[in-house]
């Protein structure tokens, strides 16, 4: 796998067709595998989280997610061809597991109450016999964590959707991992919240122009949070173009 580091994060230089072999591949050979899809929000909080770092650089995979890495990917001289998002591989993986000779078994863990449901019913009517076996929110206490883990290998799944925002979403992933028995496993952000039709997604020439944030800012305010990384993202990867450490 063509790999570069970005501002001290591991990604792998992949599309999405690639993304989707190496996981088909996992599955098939039942080889777990953590796929982290990897926004800038996410580089910024991995320079002052060891724990979600190691997380990142330890995973099978990496994909670019967001049009903020293509961006710095391009300013440091390290182009990457094309984005690899959660929401789109939700919906990748969906389609497969609807086709007979794959019928990969699908978990959806994640969201408020209700809402994981909703989207599995989505994407099981866009991808009839889509293998989705089962869902649940994404609220519940530490205690509660094991027994959810022990519901989840109980239905075999081979692709688990965690959906909880970074970084809660790896940091189960990693504790939970080998207790769920699983072959894949994508933190996959607000996935769930489009699918079911909670929020709409960016239109596409605004995700194409980088604009995405502006779009889910106006639709989610108490995401300026995530959405304030970003000028810190910007100076960071301008400092490592004018220092030439990147
Ligand atoms: N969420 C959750 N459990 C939590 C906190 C958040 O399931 O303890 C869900 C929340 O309902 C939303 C998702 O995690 O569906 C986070 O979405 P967001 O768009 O903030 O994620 P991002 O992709 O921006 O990291």
């Amino acid at each position: 796998m063509d790999q570069i580091t970005l501002l001290g994060l591991k990604i792998d230089r992949v599309r999405v067709v690639e993304a989707l072999a190496f996981i088909e591949d996992r599955i098939h050979r039942r080889d777990p595998a953590h796929v982290v899809t990897a926004d800038a929000s996410m580089v910024v909080l991995a320079r002052q989280d060891t724990e979600l770092l190691g997380i990142v650089n330890n995973a099978e995979l990496v994909t670019p997610d967001g049009s903020g890495i293509l961006w710095a990917s391009r300013l440091l001289r390290k182009p990457i061809p094309e984005r690899v998002s959660g929401v789109d591989l939700v919906a990748h993986l969906c389609r497969l597991s609807a086709a007979v000779d794959k019928g990969y078994r699908i978990f959806f863990l994640g969201a408020a109450p209700g809402v994981a449901d909703a989207a599995a019913v989505k994407l099981r009517d866009r991808f009839p016999g889509a293998q989705i076996v089962g869902a649940r929110n994404g609220f519940f206490t530490a205690e509660e964590e094991e027994g959810i883990a022990g519901q989840l290998a109980a239905l075999k799944p081979d692709v688990v959707f965690v959906a909880f925002g970074i970084p809660k979403q790896e940091k189960f992933i990693a504790r939970h991992r080998a207790a769920i028995g699983a072959s894949v496993y994508i933190g996959v952000g607000g996935s769930f919240d489009v699918y079911s039709g909670l929020v709409r997604r960016a239109p596409v020439w605004m995700q194409n122009a980088g604009l995405e944030w502006i779009y889910r800012l106006y639709q989610n305010p108490k995401k300026i949070s995530k959405v304030m990384t970003l000028p810190k993202f910007a100076l960071l990867a301008i400092r490592a173009r004018v220092t030439g450490r990147s």
